[in-house]
């Protein structure tokens, strides 16, 4: 898969500069060189599945696989049994002699690649140091028997069919190829130990609350999951090494979940039998919730806490439906505090519900619901409308990830175990939740419905999705803390070494937040506010969304449709945010000041000894003058003549008709340029960073005026390196100062090569005093404290 991927990806290149194969190997992607040139060497030939102009192409295909599945959930043991009937529909037009299956809890085996192949940097922080989270999941992970134990894999009748496991994916051999067109249906069993997700990491697991004895689980990658066959890469089955997500296909699930019968289940689907899993209140509270202006509790703190105590063993089996998503995960607890509220507008009808245990409050029963709602309102607006009837947050062990209709979201306030009544929670806490949640709900739309291969782009779904996030979170509050976004926030990232381009593969990434989350929303949000302006980019956006929703897409296809829907040529944007490690660093140099040279001797001979007389007197003529010299033709008149009477700068009448005669050989028009009385700057700029962007300038005046301009990034097309601009003002307008990004929009990692004239930096001397070196003599007086 890898090797294909990069013949395709170097094929162009390669043909274009055969022989060339040291400038290839240092360059192969040619990004040092023409920061302008077009796209098209790099991206994929467009072709039926998928057109030049970004949109999916009249051929556009995808794979389908519906799933049935019965599970249950052994609560003593922290165990999952189950069996599913998976329908697969080849949409392709080829043959498939075998399908692939992904078993993602693998990972969790102790000899997984993912565990093998994790690398570990002990110098990160400082040197010979690690987390102890980081030893914690070392130790456990070698430990802990993890992954899938496979009970049955058969065919609709009960044959069992031939299957080889391959770490985290199984490749079942067909008895018959799957034509184009055709469907086949097979059944796998399994059982799997749930990870402790506090131990071992990962995106699901159980938490155990030691004080009431009791567990919550956030169950998710948790059944053999078609792996993605498509267009672009085939069979997408690079092994889950735990970095890089999920490559889905779209189908519709009937999921039965059994669980002990004092647990609340929350999960992806429509809840199909309420009437046996839920108390006739819970259904009439959840009835009253679909109209509500405010979260209305479905299962209050009281019961919560009431249903904690006990421990049920009779057993209840929920059964969820959904259709066309690309996965199901789902929650389960006694714990679990339930509000909802339902949110209906344009094409969106859906519950918006949050579960949450005790421990929760009372952050999540204030904010939980409330902001998934605002999430679905922002993203409508950017995206299309939310289309599923569910939308759920649930507090548990994972810190924040996303499925369809559900996320688990981890910020808890603080209990002081004194008075468990009294609870507090940081700055950080309080907006780390609301914007997980913003986070998580929006990967609804990002990768959820806009279906990109995760396990390829991390920056399709995170960068993208951040992105919104940051539209989301401005419009919750004016002061709101956004931590990504903005162009200052991702100054110190790009000016940093050891960092990789956007488009590398998920596994590869340096720095994974900044790289896969923060670098893209920000080239997003400059895109947005500098380069194309909202209209535009709002408008490319939403088109993409809307033409990528249950699709597919590719990072071709977001780069072509941002072009084909604004018309602008975005391809030095493209080359420069995504393909290079380049950062903005846009400096001014000098700024000349003109007027226009008259000819006229009378007008430039005064004109050039005024600047003489500006020049600085010679020290020896100043010391000479200090010392009172004599000079010769001081005593001795006679020696002076014509010269001493005349200097360089005296007009002749010689001169006067030359003059004339050179205005008679001139056209009117350049008659009249010779008068033109206007102040002519030239602004010379360097571009030391090497990201070619707009040059965004503020233009101070001596009368006090100021004047803002903005040249687009082409002033770079012919020399990326060195540039520079002529501005052409009036009579009476008197340059004082430039400054190059005024707002810091464009995330210019050194601000002050951006004032001409430079200025004076404020900053604070920090004093340091050495600490006191140890006293063993004083230390050894010291005594043992009690407990
Ligand atoms: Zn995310």
């Amino acid at each position: 898969m890898t090797i294909k991927t990069l013949y395709r990806r170097l094929g162009a290149v390669l043909l274009g500069f055969a022989g060339a194969s040291a400038a290839i190997a240092a360059d192969p992607l040619n990004v040092t060189g023409d920061k302008f040139r077009q796209l098209e060497e790099l991206l994929p030939t467009p072709n039926t599945y998928r057109a030049a102009s970004g949109a999916p192409g009249h051929e556009y295909w995808q794979q389908q696989a519906d799933y049935d599945i019965k599970v249950s959930l052994d609560d003593d043991k922290q165990r999952i049994t189950a069996s599913e009937t998976i329908t697969y529909t080849n949409n392709s037009p080829d043959t498939l002699r075998y399908l692939w299956v992904q078993l993602d809890q693998n990972r969790f085996k102790p000899n997984s690649s993912g565990n093998l192949a994790a690398p570990v940097d002990v110098e990160s922080i400082a040197p010979d140091t690690i987390p102890f989270r980081s030893f914690r999941r070392e130790v456990v992970s070698r430990d802990f028997q993890g992954g899938y134990d496979i009970t049955k894999v058969a065919d609709a009748r009960g044959r069992d069919l031939r299957h080889t496991i391959v770490d985290t994916n199984m490749r079942i051999d067909l008895p018959q190829p799957l034509k184009s067109g055709d469907g086949v249906t097979f059944q796998i069993g399994w059982e799997y130990n749930i990870i402790e997700q506090k131990a071992l990491g990962g995106r699901s697991g159980y938490e155990y609350f030691e004080r009431d004895g009791n567990y919550l689980y956030e169950i998710a990658q948790w059944f053999p999951r078609m792996a993605a066959y498509n267009d672009v890469s085939g069979w997408q089955n690079k092994q889950f090494l735990g970095r890089g997500e999920f490559a889905l296909e779209f189908g519709d699930y009937r999921v039965a979940i059994e669980v002990p019968a004092d647990h609340i289940v929350a999960s992806t689907g429509v809840l199909q039998n309420p009437q046996d899993v839920l108390t006739r209140e819970q259904r009439a509270r959840l009835k009253k919730a679909e109209t509500a202006k405010k979260p209305v509790m479905i299962v209050t703190k009281e019961e919560a806490l009431e249903n904690e105590k006990d421990r049920a063993t009779a057993r209840k089996t929920w059964v969820f439906e959904a259709e066309n998503v690309r996965d199901f995960a789902w929650a389960s607890s006694r714990k679990f505090l339930w509000d909802a509220q339902g949110y209906k507008k344009g094409g969106t009808d859906t519950m918006a519900m949050s579960y949450y245990p005790e421990e929760g409050t009372p952050l999540w029963d204030k904010y939980s619901t409330e902001a998934i709602i605002h999430t679905m309102e922002v993203f409508n607006r950017y995206s299309f409308d939310y289309p599923y009837p569910t939308s759920i947050s649930v507090n548990g062990p994972v810190g924040g990830m996303e499925y369809p209709m559900i996320t688990f979201n981890g910020p808890r306030p603080e209990i002081d175990e004194e008075d468990r009544s009294k609870r507090t929670y940081s700055r950080r806490t309080k907006y780390g939740l609301i914007s997980v949640i913003i986070h998580e709900v929006g990967h609804n739309y990002y990768p959820m419905i806009v279906n990109s291969d995760e396990r390829q782009w991390t920056w399709m779904d995170e960068g993208l999705n951040t992105y919104v996030q940051f539209l989301a979170e401005q419009e919750w509050e004016e002061k709101y803390p956004s931590r990504r976004g903005d162009a200052r926030k991702i100054i110190d990232y790009m000016k940093s070494e050891n960092q990789v381009p956007i488009m590398t593969n998920s596994e590869s990434i340096l720095q994974f937040g900044n790289n896969a989350y923060g670098k893209p929303a920000t080239a997003l949000n400059i895109l947005r506010e500098t380069v194309m302006g909202r209209e535009l980019f709002d408008f490319a956006f939403r088109e993409y969304s809307q033409r990528w929703k249950f699709k597919r897409p590719m990072p071709a296809d977001f780069f072509r449709t941002m072009e084909d829907a604004s018309g602008m040529d975005l391809d030095w944007f493209w080359r420069g945010w995504f393909y290079t490690t380049d950062n903005v660093d846009i400096s001014i140099d000098a700024v000349k000041h003109y007027t226009v040279g008259t000819k006229n001797p009378d007008v430039e001979g005064p004109w050039k000894r005024e600047r003489f007389e500006e020049e600085p007197e010679s020290v020896t003529k100043q010391k000479n003058r200090a010392n009172k010299m004599t000079r010769i033709v001081d005593g001795k008149p006679e020696l002076a003549d014509f010269y001493n009477e005349h200097d360089e700068f005296d007009v002749s009448n010689a001169d006067r008709n030359r003059y004339r005669g050179m205005l008679d050989g001139l056209e009117d028009w350049e008659r009249d340029l010779l008068k033109v009385e206007s102040n002519v700057y030239v602004l010379n700029f360097s571009n030391i960073g090497g990201l070619v962007m707009p040059i965004i300038l503020k233009l101070d005046y001596t009368d006090g005026s100021s004047e803002e301009l903005r040249i687009p990034a082409e002033i770079w097309t012919r020399n990326a390196a060195k540039t520079s601009k002529m501005l052409v003002r009036g009579k009476d307008k008197l340059l004082k100062s430039v400054v190059v990004d005024p707002h810091w929009e464009t995330a210019d990692v050194d601000v002050e090569n951006n004032h001409y004239p430079r200025r004076i930096i404020k900053s604070r001397l920090e004093l340091f005093k050495d600490e006191k070196a140890r006293n063993l003599m004083k230390d050894w007086q010291e005594e043992l404290k009690e407990d």
